[in-house]
């Protein structure tokens, strides 16, 4: 096991979402949208995603899981632990 710890979750910040141009975020946020369609769940400030959906999104941007990684967490839609979750991909 990892000394620290088990793998973190890829926790979407919803909030900074919404405040990013279309241009860049735009599939991202739809992706997020149908997510929370999905699960009937509207009220959150931020959503958990699957490992799975990373690497769905990540050929959606034309981008490595890793690099997508990167730069979600330029725009500050990922904490830097998520760079944990996708080490093991
Ligand atoms: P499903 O994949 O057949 O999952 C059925 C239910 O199992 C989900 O209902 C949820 O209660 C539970 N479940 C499945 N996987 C997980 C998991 O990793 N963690 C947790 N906490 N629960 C899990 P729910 O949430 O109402 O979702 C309904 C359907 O919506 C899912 O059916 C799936 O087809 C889709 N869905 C929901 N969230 C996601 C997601 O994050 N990614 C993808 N690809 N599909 C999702
Ligand atoms: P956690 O996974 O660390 O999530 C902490 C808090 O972030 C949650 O508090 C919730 O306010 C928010 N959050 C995280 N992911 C989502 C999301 O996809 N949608 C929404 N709307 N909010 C999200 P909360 O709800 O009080 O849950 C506390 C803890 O209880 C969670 O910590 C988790 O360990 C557990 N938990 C809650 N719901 C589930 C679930 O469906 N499946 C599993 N496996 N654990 C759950
Ligand atoms: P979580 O609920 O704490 O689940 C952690 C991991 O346990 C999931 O990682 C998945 O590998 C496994 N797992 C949990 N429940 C199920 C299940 O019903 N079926 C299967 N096949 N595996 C399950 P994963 O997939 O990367 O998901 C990460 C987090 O995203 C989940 O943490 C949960 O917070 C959220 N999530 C994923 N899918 C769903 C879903 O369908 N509905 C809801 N409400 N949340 C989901």
């Amino acid at each position: 096991p990892s000394p620290l710890g088990p793998t973190p979750k890829l926790v979407i910040d919803l909030e900074r979402l919404a405040q990013l141009p279309k241009e860049k975020a735009g599939a991202l946020a739809r992706y997020a949208a149908t997510i929370q369609s999905q699960r009937g769940d509207y009220n959150g400030k931020v959503l958990s995603i699957r490992q799975e959906d990373l690497r769905s999104l990540a050929v959606i941007y034309d981008k490595s899981p890793t690099e997508l990684t990167e730069e979600l967490i330029n725009w500050g839609v990922l904490d830097p632990e998520a760079r944990r979750a996708v080490e093991s991909f």
